[in-house]
Formats: structure tokens, sequence, C-alpha cells
């Protein structure tokens, strides 16, 4: 594929998606030991308390799958490439520019033009070259879903690397975070999913095989309500109009990229869930956390009926 080194973004179809497995080696699939190279590397991690060798193990037997390389996807993703989680998959389609730089930590003004996926594992892999980083350029949809997060029987990926452990919704597009959260529920796949807008984030651990309820549990009035505006005008002129007119500050976009990476780690590594049915909300502005309870809700459309 050429890529192009201007604005102009280049265009994406099913018969048209960059994938590559960075590197190949360094991780096996179900490592019952640290390398010595390893144990150096993660030697601050290892000595924490509460987390020890197995957990590290854990997390280099770890699979990822992050949809959207951006402001919550580089932060995200380099921290759990520098933590050692074992296979990084990005899927994103967006070309890297210049009102990009001031959050989307993983680029510079030189990759301006490139595509964000293949520039933020390649950047991710060169971070460490003890875990496995790939990536493809794609943009999620219904159709083809299902196969690029690697949950369907027979796709190529999950022949090579099995089916994923957690799924981080980094993303700022109300139709695939909707889409995300029906393959978490359906194929019943653990859902990490973070926003920023402004100076406020939000941030959710969904574990569907515990049936305690799903995105659409917690936000499903503010979806329709944002699909049905979206149907009222083209999807893709929609989400645009959204991020262009609602900003966001750098460093909200890296604290909610940070607390995501921390809540993975934690549910890899340790196994728990610091967000069991719970909301984070972030205020930058008034510098407060909290956290709201939320239960599933018995008639919701997308997890009433499993
Ligand atoms: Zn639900």
């Amino acid at each position: 594929m050429m890529f192009k080194h201007d604005y102009e973004k280049p265009q994406v179809s099913s018969n048209n998606i960059e994938q590559t497995g960075v590197k190949s080696a360094g991780t096996a699939l179900t490592a019952t030991e640290l390398s010595d190279a390893e144990l150096i590397r993660y030697a601050r991690q290892v000595l924490l308390e509460g987390w020890d060798i197995d957990a590290q193990i854990r997390l280099k037997n770890s699979r990822v799958v992050i949809v959207g390389a951006g402001g919550l996807g580089c932060p995200a993703a380099e921290t759990l490439a520098r933590a050692g989680v074992g296979q990084i998959h990005l899927i994103d389609d967006d070309v890297i520019e210049m009102s990009n730089l001031q959050r989307q930590t993983l680029f510079r003004p030189t990759d301006i033009g490139e595509f964000k996926a293949k520039v933020a594992a390649q950047t991710l892999q060169s971070i460490n070259e003890l875990i496995n980083v790939s990536y493809e350029v794609a943009r999620v949809d219904a159709t083809n879903a299902a196969q690029l997060l690697n949950l369907e029987a027979g796709s190529q990926l999950r022949t090579i690397h099995g089916c994923p452990n957690l799924l981080l919704d980094c993303t700022d597009n109300f139709a695939i975070r909707d889409l995300l959260n029906r393959l978490s529920v359906r194929y019943k796949l653990p859902l990490l999913s973070a926003s920023a807008i402004g100076m406020i984030g939000q941030l959710a651990l969904f574990e569907p095989s515990l049936n305690t309820g799903c995105y659409h549990c917690v936000f499903g009035d503010s979806i329709q309500s944002a699909l049905s505006s979206a149907s009222q005008a083209d999807t893709e002129s929609f989400d645009e109009r959204t991020c262009a007119n609602s900003g966001v500050l750098a460093s909200t976009t890296a604290l909610m990229g940070a607390l995501q990476a921390n809540t993975a780690l934690q549910f890899l590594g340790l196994q728990s869930n610091p967000l069991a049915n719970k909301l984070l909300l972030w205020d930058g502005l008034r510098m407060t956390q909290r956290l709201i309870g939320y239960r599933k809700d018995p008639s919701c459309a997308v997890c009433a009926s499993y």
C-alpha cells in the first residue's frame, strides 16, 4: 500500500486492509516463566507489593485489541506495551493530521499523512521488543467487526493469536461504541470503555460473563439520542462534526488513557476489576474523580436476553 504524505485521507475498504504482525518473536502464547530480559525490564513492577511473577506472566500471555489509535489509544497502548502486555493489536483507519499532535502521544510531525495504526504499532514495538504488536488499517463496522476483533472462529488472527482477553474502546464515535458493546455482550468479551471530551472523562469495564450490565445499560438513552441524530444526516459527517465542535484538553486524553491502562493492567495481571459495576467520572476542571454505581438494566436492548 502506498502512503500519502498529505492531508488527504487514503481510501480504505475491506479489500484494502493493511495488516501486519510487526514482530512475531519474543512472546510464547502460553508462557510459564519470564526470561532474564523480562525480569530486568519489569523489575519495578514485579517488586510491587501485590504484583508478583505470576501477575507479570499473565500480562505476558494477555492479548488486547485496541480500537482507536488516537488521543486515548496512544497513552493507553503505550503504557500496556511498556508494562509487558504480550500481544497488542491496534485497529484504526485514520491518518495522522497536524491537529492530532496536541494529544496523540505516539506521533511526531514527520508522521503526518501516515496511518495512525501503522505508526503507533511501529512505535510501540520499538519501545518494547519483548512483546508482539500488530495492527490493521480498517474502520470497524457491523460487517467486519467480528473478524477484525478476532471473534469469529476460523479468522486468520484467531488462528495465530487466539481470542483477545480484553477489548479497549478508545474511539470517539457513538456508532462504533455501540457496536463494540454489542460484540462484547455477544461474545462475552470484556470491554474497557473510555471517553474524553473537554476536561471530563468517563471509564468503565464491563464483564459480560458476569451478566452485570453493559455499556447500553449505562448510556442507553444517550446512545440512542446520538444515533438518532446521526441518522438524520450522514453518519460520517455527524461524527466529524462532533469531533470538530467539541475540543479536548491534551491532559484529559492523557489521563483517561492512563486510567484505562491502569484498569487493564489490574484486570489482566491480577484478574480483578477495580471498576466492577462502577462508572468512573473524571472532572479535570474541579480535579475530582467520582465512582457511580450502575446495575444491569433488565430491559436493556443489548444484554437483557443474554
Ligand atoms: Zn445492557
